[in-house]
């Protein structure tokens, strides 16, 4: 065993406060991980208030994670020592069922995530605000040499989140693409719709994020979504729209219109409140209404891998982690750019 030090939420809605634990050993199948840097996701936050109702406490949150493997299991042979690895939302599933055998574990009925869940052994899992982790190879990824590890990290959330589905729904050259909110998962979704040679249009309330969009981002078109009438001109445009907004409910009943006949709306965001539509723009022009969740840890490989061909990296905003309440709370109020990753400091050498 070694002691993992970082960061906890010990109860609802308060600051997260320095804690260490004592990890499980590594195991044949294991590999121990020193964790360098890990990026923070809106669903930390979520969960930092406990709005899904199910938190374990002391909870470590954090599923965007970059370290070095340290230690290395006897049967793992795909990693040594040294490695620069990265560990995304969840570190194990059944590993038998139709979606685990097919790449599509995310969808697995027994997976553990990354934190606040309980490992199959009963215990419970923390995750990258803590300096060490200990998870089953078959759960970890590669990074490629020419992505820093500030830059990779919110690529295992928040990339394959946005690649997983253009992949799935097979996003191409030529096809119009909207996305629908600029925030942490709407600006990897303009900067890989951009790679696959997609036309990309941003939609976004902030007029202030325009300029960014267009010229750093590399989007085509920049609408303000609160400009209904601008909003209506494009009916029948869209390919494919992409819904990154997680805050409120969106008026379908607006967007769907903008689709061309056989496209498809997607769904990663997830709003607290329900969605109403009317159906009949669906059946008019054959129009799929669907979700996607996260990606799995192959889909997660394929990201890492083609952000590295097509030097595509999120922005990202880097503080020590012992600021991390800081990150928390400028997150709340939106003030991020467009993703905060926290570091862990340079680790002692051991004197034996
Ligand atoms: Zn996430
Ligand atoms: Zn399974």
């Amino acid at each position: 065993m070694s002691t993992a030090t970082g960061f906890a939420s010990l109860s609802s809605n308060t600051p997260l406060v320095p804690f260490s634990y004592n990890t499980q050993g590594v195991l044949e199948n294991d590999v121990a991980i020193r964790v360098t840097h890990c990026g923070i996701c809106h669903s930390d936050l979520h969960h930092l208030k406990n709005e899904f109702g199910h938190n374990l406490w002391p909870m470590v949150p954090g599923h965007e994670i970059i370290g070095h493997i340290v230690e290395v299991g006897s049967s793992v042979t795909k990693f040594k020592v040294g490695d620069r690895v990265g560990v995304g939302c969840y570190i194990n599933t059944c590993g038998k069922c139709e979606y685990c055998s097919t790449k599509r574990s995310q969808y697995c009925g027994r997976i553990t995530l990354t934190y606040n869940s309980k490992k199959p052994d009963g215990s419970t899992t923390y995750g990258g605000y803590c300096d060490r982790i200990v998870v089953d190879h078959n759960y970890v990824n590669t990074i490629p040499e020419n992505i820093s590890s500030e830059e990779a990290a919110p690529l295992l959330c928040a990339g394959v989140t946005l690649y997983s589905p253009m992949k799935h729904w097979g996003v191409k050259s030529g096809h119009r693409v909207g996305i629908l909110g600029l925030g942490g998962l709407g600006h990897m979704g303009v900067k890989l719709a951009v790679a696959m040679g997609a036309e990309v249009t941003v939609f976004s309330t902030s007029p202030n994020k325009k300029e960014e969009a267009l010229r750093v981002l590399k989007a085509h078109h920049f609408v303000l979504s609160n400009d209904v009438e601008e909003v209506k001109k494009l009916r029948g445009s869209f390919d494919f729209l992409i819904n990154t907004i997680s805050g409120a409910a969106i008026n379908l009943d607006l967007y769907i219109p903008l689709l061309k006949t056989d496209s498809t709306f997607i769904f990663v965001g997830v709003s607290p409140e329900a969605h109403s539509l009317h159906i009949a723009p669906l059946i008019v022009k054959r129009i799929a209404l669907v979700g996607s969740l996260i990606g799995s840890v192959e889909d997660s490989q394929e990201t890492l891998e083609f952000c590295s061909k097509n030097n595509v990296v999120p922005m990202v905003e880097v503080l020590p982690i012992s600021e991390i309440n800081t990150a928390m709370e400028r997150l709340e109020r939106n003030d991020v750019h467009y993703r905060f990753v926290v570091k862990h400091p340079p680790s002692v050498p051991k004197v034996n």
